[in-house]
């Protein structure tokens, strides 16, 4: 991990493009709440195969243009064509927005790779972005600590996650996961290719339990059997289960920080009050500058 301890840390958070005017109204809320706690940036995601992108867009646009935080657009290249994206990353620059997280992209009906766009890998987009925009924009990419699904084994996955990284990633977000040795041996492997870029470990807060169940299956995300066990064993009541999963995620961030991890990305799911519980047990605070509250004032929902 020592090559992770000389960055300064980040924290972030990730949205979804909302797809209703009640979507977009909730996440208006949800951003200005966390904007207070003064992340480093809010992300966007975006759906290859053209079902969200425009959304994505305005989203990014809007918190570029309204927010006082950083927005940083997801873009993937599975489906697209060069013209494409090059006319995304030129717009994106001209609103002045400054990040991108680089990925390939997963298809909506899951079928995963072997898109019709120019470009087949992450890689092959990183050094696109840098060769229409040089060092215009900070350029982060996925990371799999439990290893991504398609790969052909292990150590394939970290050639290839080091490929992306030589053409010119800045930074690195990891998949979710909920075992740190997972990410704390990826970390040293990668050290060992000479990789000492951060990478900073994606937290997928525990908010719906049955939700989390079915993306960690699509993503192959391990869920430990004992965190399993719990959540299941508290069906009926939810909001003890939240209050676990609070607790449970917490410890998480903390080991990881503890560890040297160089800042933390929270999948947020356009919802505040949970991320904000975590970052206030955990006094992110005090490190950004945002506001300070006690978590046992933040009300959950029931
Ligand atoms: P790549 O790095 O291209 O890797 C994909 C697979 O190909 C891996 O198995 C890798 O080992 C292999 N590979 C890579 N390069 C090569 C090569 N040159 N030769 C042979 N094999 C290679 N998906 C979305 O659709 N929209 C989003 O907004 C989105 N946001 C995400 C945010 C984060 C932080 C993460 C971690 C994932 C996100 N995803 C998103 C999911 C992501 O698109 C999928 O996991 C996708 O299947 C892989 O994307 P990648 O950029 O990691 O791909």
């Amino acid at each position: 991990m020592e090559s992770q301890k000389k960055h300064p840390r980040v924290f972030s958070f990730e949205f979804f493009p909302p797809k209703t005017d009640e979507g977009a109204a909730t996440l208006r809320t949800t951003r200005q709440r966390l904007e207070k706690l003064n992340p480093a940036y809010f992300s966007v995601t975006f759906g290859a195969g053209g079902s969200t992108q425009d959304r994505t867009f305005e989203t990014v646009v809007d918190i570029q243009r309204q927010s006082s935080a950083e927005a940083a657009p997801h873009l993937s290249c599975i489906d697209s064509s060069r013209e494409r994206l090059k006319e995304m990353i030129l717009a994106y620059r001209e609103e002045g927005v400054k990040y991108i997280v680089a990925l390939r992209g997963d298809r909506p009906s899951g079928s995963g790779s072997g898109g019709e766009g120019d470009f087949r890998y992450a890689n092959e987009l990183v050094e696109f972005i840098r060769e229409i925009t040089g060092d215009h924009f900070t350029i982060e990419v996925g990371a799999y600590p439990e290893f991504h699904p398609e790969a052909p084994g292990a150590f394939a996955d970290i050639d290839n996650f080091v490929r992306k990284v030589n053409a010119g990633a800045d930074s690195a977000i990891t998949q979710f996961f909920y075992n740190a040795q997972a990410y704390y041996r990826f970390v040293e492997d990668c050290e060992k290719r000479g990789v000492d870029i951060p990478i900073i470990p994606g937290i997928m807060p525990l908010m719906n339990f049955e939700q989390q169940a079915r993306f960690s299956e699509a993503c192959k995300a391990d869920i430990p059997r004992w965190l399993a066990k719990r959540m299941e064993g508290m069906k009926d009541d939810p909001q003890g289960r939240l209050e676990y999963g609070i607790d449970v995620i917490t410890n998480l961030c903390e080991e990881l920080l503890d560890a040297g991890a160089p800042g933390i990305h929270f999948y947020a799911l356009n919802k505040a009050p949970v991320v904000e519980r975590i970052w206030h047990n955990l006094g992110l605070s005090q490190e950004t500058g945002g506001e300070q509250r006690r978590p046992e004032d933040i009300e959950l929902p029931t």
